[in-house]
């Protein structure tokens, strides 16, 4: 650019200074320059005129031919335009790739602008969600995406875990929605067909069911004929085989009924008929018989309850889930141990705690802890009488009731384990039997 304004100065020069000597020359040096400098004027307008219409209606061919600064600036014009086609030929063959790929995803993809409207999204998304091309673009997500439970997700803002939902096209379709926050508030909405993997997963359920069902009546069929051996008067080496199968058919029976139990918690995540239950008595009834398994280690009990609040949610469920957190308690805290169980609400919610000063459990063991049939020490959880499955119903069931488990957990000091259900899961107790009999949800 500097080098065209010296160009075009210099061509101003070459007309100014031959029409000035002229004008000298013939003795009117004013008016032969004024006119040396009005026909450069002109050649220059003319110039402009070529590139101007150039530019508009004849950017695709190449530039006209022109002498001195116009023609280097058609040129470097012209190179502009070439390098800009050859940008946009190269983003637009980016973007028309991108669009292929993911049409030909199975996944459906939506992207939603910081205003929660549609923006743009694939085919699947058409064969999934149902979304028209025609008319959806820019209309707000929650509008074409009605489900409550999308919506409660969407708006949660924390998409950490996926949500399964049916499609809302297809009833028998399975999906799975995943969010992900990108640039200034938009979102990328991803929903996967998982029909197929959900009915492999009930697969899988029906025949864990099933043969937990199949194998408790042979187990009771040998429970008892063992029952009956063992009142008999037999040899001694006799009766010490015979009683330990029959510690081993009751583990199994205690597997069984677990493993019947979890596959009965998986079916679905929601509990469907909820009432109020004293979570008072719940916990003194658990205190009686953890106490009754205690009695020869010799542990002692704490109970802090409070009284005012109750739960909503089923007694069988809870109470499986609690009494399994004492028993481990009972179970993996030394002779003359210390268990504290503790009922509290706060403003975040409804608590139950069980606090041992056993063993402990190193923290690397954590996170694996809810896996079915995980160990911390093989020898001695087996030893102890557990199935293995213990805490994987504690989560379903805390799952169900929209709660969650925390544990802390110190080797050589003892554990705290934890169940924390949500404001609106806890309810005031009934103070006596005549008082009035509906429930009232506590304030948040
Ligand atoms: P199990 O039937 O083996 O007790 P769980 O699922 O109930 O199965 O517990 C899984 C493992 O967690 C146990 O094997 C044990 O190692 C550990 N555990 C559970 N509760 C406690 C506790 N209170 N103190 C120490 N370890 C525990």
């Amino acid at each position: 650019m500097h080098k065209l304004r010296h160009s075009m100065l210099s061509s101003l020069f070459m007309a100014a200074i031959p029409g000035l000597l002229i004008g000298f020359m013939v003795g009117h040096p004013g008016w032969i320059l004024g006119l040396a400098i009005l026909i450069w004027g002109i050649y220059q307008s003319h110039q402009f005129g070529r590139l101007t219409d150039w530019l508009q209606f004849e950017s695709e061919k190449e530039p006209p031919e022109a002498g001195s600064h116009w023609g280097e600036l058609f040129d470097e014009l012209s190179r502009l335009q070439k390098r800009h086609k050859s940008r946009e030929k190269y983003l637009r063959s980016v973007i028309t790739r991108f669009q292929q790929s993911s049409a030909a995803l199975h996944d459906a993809i939506v992207i939603i602008d910081r205003h929660n409207n549609l923006e743009w999204w694939n085919k699947a998304a058409d064969r999934l969600l149902g979304l028209k091309a025609s008319s959806d673009r820019g209309k707000p997500v929650m509008n074409l995406l009605r489900d409550p439970r999308f919506i409660r997700y969407f708006k949660k803002d924390n998409y950490a875990e996926p949500l399964q939902l049916i499609s809302p096209v297809d009833p028998e379709v399975q999906l799975q929605y995943q969010i992900t926050k990108f640039g200034q508030g938009d979102h990328l909405l991803v929903a996967r067909d998982i029909t197929r993997l959900m009915r492999l997963e009930q697969t899988r359920q029906d025949f864990v069911a099933n043969a937990s069902h199949e194998l408790r009546t042979p187990l009771t069929v040998i429970r008892g004929y063992l029952e009956t051996f063992l009142d008999q008067e037999l040899p001694r080496p006799l009766v010490r085989g015979l009683t330990q199968m029959q510690q081993q058919a009751k583990r199994m029976e205690s597997l069984v009924s677990d493993l019947l139990l979890l596959s009965r918690l998986e079916a679905s995540n929601q509990i469907s008929d909820e009432q109020s239950v004293q979570i008072q008595n719940l916990i003194s009834q658990i205190h009686e018989s953890a106490a009754e398994l205690a009695r020869e280690k010799g542990h002692s009990f704490e109970l802090e309850l409070d009284q005012e609040f109750d739960l909503l949610g089923q007694e069988i469920e809870l109470h499986s889930a609690f009494s399994n957190l004492v028993y481990n308690a009972v179970r993996y805290t030394p002779a003359n141990g210390h268990i504290k169980l503790r009922w509290w609400v706060d403003a975040a919610g409804g608590h139950f705690a069980v606090t041992d000063n056993g063993l402990g459990i190193d923290s690397i063991h954590i996170p694996r802890l809810t896996e079915r049939f995980y160990r911390v020490d093989e020898s001695r959880s087996s030893a102890s009488g557990g199935t293995g499955l213990g805490l994987a119903i504690v989560k379903h069931v805390l799952a169900r009731h929209s709660g969650q488990l925390s544990i802390k957990s110190k080797v050589g000091h003892g554990s705290t384990f934890a169940c924390h259900f949500p404001n609106d899961m806890v309810v005031r107790a009934r103070a006596t039997e005549d008082d009035d009999d509906h429930t009232e949800s506590m304030p948040a």
